[in-house]
């Protein structure tokens, strides 16, 4: 708990940006303090193994992160579980064969990203990670775009959720969200 206090207590949120309306939590104001992003790893990981404490063996074998900050904890987790990292980039950004899907988010109202398809097969299940849940539409994409590869979704992991929005009623399975602080 006061580890999570003293992650909270550097998180800074900025009115009206990207616009009018948002309240932008900025996930990278963390990442300007090792010490805070080490403790952050740390209550990630207690936070996935709490979620997983009663599934079998290797309830996921792959992590999946959502471009940009996705990619940060993603490369943590894969690392301390030692399983393949996997990114999920904005459409015709990654080379050779993809899958691709649409959504909408928060802001912007049309977006498509893309998955390589050598990167998943039907024996994958993935653990999906993103900084902050808000409407929902880029975590059910992600979600609708691991099916698409014929793989599951064993869960998925935000820093902040903005409850009010009720982004997590987007997902099919919405108590497969961890998320680690609500706003
Ligand atoms: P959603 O699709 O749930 O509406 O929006 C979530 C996506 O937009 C995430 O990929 C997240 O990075 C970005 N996003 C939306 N609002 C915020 C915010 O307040 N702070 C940050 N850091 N990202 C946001």
């Amino acid at each position: 708990q006061d580890k999570k206090k003293q992650v909270q207590a550097v998180v800074k949120t900025f009115p009206d940006f990207p616009k009018k309306g948002v309240d932008f939590v900025d996930y990278f104001s963390i990442l300007y303090h090792p010490k805070e992003t080490q403790l952050l790893n740390e209550i990630v990981i207690e936070a996935v193994d709490k979620h997983f404490a009663d599934a079998g063996e290797s309830p996921f074998n792959m992590v999946i992160g959502l471009e940009t900050r996705g990619f940060f904890l993603g490369m943590v987790l894969s690392q301390h579980y030692n399983i393949p990292f996997v990114p999920i980039r904005k459409k015709g950004k990654l080379p050779g064969e993809t899958e691709c899907a649409n959504y909408a988010t928060e802001y912007e109202e049309k977006n498509a990203a893309e998955i390589q398809k050598d990167s998943i097969n039907e024996d994958s299940k993935a653990l999906i990670i993103d900084d902050l849940l808000a409407t929902g539409g880029t975590l059910r994409m992600a979600y609708d775009l691991v099916e698409k590869c014929g793989a599951q979704v064993a869960a998925s992991l935000v820093v902040f959720e903005i409850c009010v929005l009720e982004g997590r009623k987007k997902l099919k399975d919405p108590s497969s969200c961890i998320a680690i602080y609500e706003y």
